[in-house]
């Protein structure tokens, strides 16, 4: 028996999750109620204790005696239970509305501006072709797929035009960096422009790393380009998703991965923090692969994996059966690496999981860490904008990845629009109001409401509309699942684990990828 075979297809995972909404009638008597004593707030059973959190953010685990007394407004001041529904901003005559309206404002921030990511696809070529590509990817010769000089000036002009301080352009493809010449034209010209425009202003590359060469590399280095790519896990996972016909994808990766890391080092900076970044695709043959995945990141070096689950985009939805699996089956591989990635913890590694890491941002740091999808509203046109080689400007990645399937409906304009036209155009509007938690019905009364988001192209591509039905939706099921699943973490957690857990709320700013600003 190998040791693949050990990690076994059948293990169940006994903490998958078990929350349920509490039907408050079998708790009290609707007679016996003092809605006016609390603030809004929902509620999920988890095990023996119900969940309650408001819309601020706050939250606790009761007893069912006290959630009773909760909801019949007994606690007194002074009392334990009182208290601390009161330090926790339950107790509605209790609240500092200046102090909250501020706190809401600091985690809502990002209503305030317009795009920050703005993903540009270079070009559809690619050298690879993995099984799941979201793109519609063609062979090394399409240099006609190619983003032009010209229409990249214009999508740099319109990316200038966000009202928001900080703007990060990422490139994507195909693979990018076969059209490095405009890679590069694009860095130099927006490094231009922002002599004037003095933003945060901050570059990615999305790459498979095969085109790389040490003069491509110390470009990058250089002109602080971050650098990201795909790792699927051990190597016969990695190369048989991950097809490459001119070597071994996985060696070549690593090797570049390992040669940059060095450099980063040689560069004098914290090679803690400063690494190229890469993400897993979970498909089929990965689900009982968990251990080896994690395996393969920690010795790569890495200190976060993201879990993340095979999209209903592109390619993948055409390979669903080689590939797909379902959400319960996911979600059980996640609870066995995320395990796994405690117990590694526990013995003095230091990895995390990054849904894991986004959501306790929220629930145990108090902070919005902004990612897209899962913020309300969510990130669709006014978090991000996606920028095709043809000029075609769209919602996000994913809104790309439909069109790519031939589907415009998430096209919103083109470079030759203005800012102001994109940001308020009917379909604009449709997905910002789409995307709210607070227009879905069975998100209003969710317990995971204040740290949730909607993703409205996932809504669009599983359930053929902006809004989806929660109640049917894999992405609900995935969120609340995970969610339940930290939150029996929380409650189980000795002091170990909880300082763990904040580790994994440490939000270290990469300052060295901005851009130099001119002084003000
Ligand atoms: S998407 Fe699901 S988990 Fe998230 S807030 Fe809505 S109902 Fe809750």
């Amino acid at each position: 028996m190998t040791a693949t075979t050990l990690q076994t297809k059948s293990q169940k995972h006994d903490l998958l999750p078990k929350g349920k909404q509490v039907d408050l009638t079998t708790i009290s008597s609707p007679g016996r109620w003092k809605p006016e004593f609390a603030v809004p707030f929902n509620q999920r059973q988890l095990g023996k204790k119900i969940l309650i959190s408001n819309d601020m953010g706050d939250w606790d685990l009761l007893t069912q005696d006290e959630f009773r007394d909760f909801i019949e407004g007994k606690p007194q001041p002074g009392e334990a239970l009182y208290e601390k529904l009161k330090a926790r901003n339950f107790i509605a005559k209790e609240i500092n509305v200046a102090a909250q309206a501020e706190r809401w404002r600091r985690k809502k921030q990002y209503l305030f501006y317009g795009p920050t990511l703005h993903a540009f696809v270079l070009t559809h070529r690619c050298n690879h072709g993995c099984q799941y590509c979201h793109s519609s990817i063609v062979g090394m010769d399409r240099t006609d797929t190619d983003m032009s000089i010209e229409t990249a000036e214009r999508a740099v002009d319109l990316v200038f035009q966000t009202t928001s301080p900080g703007i990060t352009i990422e490139f994507q493809g195909g693979e990018p960096t076969a059209n490095w010449e405009v890679l590069q034209h694009i860095v130099e010209y927006a490094r231009q422009k922002n002599a004037l425009a003095n933003k945060a202003l901050s570059f990615a590359l999305v790459t498979n790393l095969s085109l790389m060469d040490d003069e491509k590399m110390e470009y990058l280095l250089d002109r602080k380009v971050q650098i990201c790519t795909s790792l699927d896990g051990p190597e016969d996972l990695h190369n048989k998703i991950r097809i490459f016909k001119d070597g071994n994808s996985h060696a070549n990766l690593l090797h570049w991965m390992k040669k940059i890391n060095a450099r980063y080092g040689e560069l004098g900076l914290d090679t803690n923090l400063y690494r190229v970044e890469a993400l897993p695709t979970i498909t089929k043959p990965s689900l009982h692969r968990w251990k080896e995945i994690v395996d393969t990141y920690v010795e790569a070096g890495c200190k976060a994996v993201f879990l993340r689950k095979l999209d209903p985009f592109g390619f993948a939805a055409r390979t669903a059966k080689t590939l797909g699996y379902s959400m319960d089956e996911f979600l059980e591989f996640y609870a066995h690496a995320v395990d796994y990635i405690i117990e590694l913890n526990r013995n003095g590694t230091q990895v995390m999981e990054r849904h894991a890491s986004i959501m306790l941002n929220k629930i145990l740091a108090d902070q919005e860490p902004n990612y897209l999808d899962l913020r309300t509203p969510g990130g669709a046109c006014i978090g991000q904008l996606g920028y095709a080689p043809d000029g075609g400007v769209y919602s996000s990645d994913e809104g790309r990845f439909v069109a790519a399937m031939g589907d415009e409906m998430f096209k919103i304009g083109t470079v030759d629009d203005t800012y102001h036209q994109l940001m308020t155009n009917a379909q604009t509007r449709a997905m910002v109001m789409s995307g709210l938690n607070d227009a879905q019905p069975d998100c209003v009364s969710c317990v995971y409401k204040p740290w949730c988001g909607q993703q409205v192209e996932y809504n669009y591509k599983t359930q053929g509309s902006l809004h989806g039905h929660m109640r049917d939706s894999v992405w609900c099921k995935k969120h609340k699942s995970i969610f339940d699943y930290l939150m029996y973490k929380l409650e189980n957690a000795d002091e170990k684990d909880m300082a763990m857990f904040r580790r994994w709320t440490t939000n270290r700013q990469l300052e060295h990828f901005l851009q130099e600003r001119a002084p003000l």
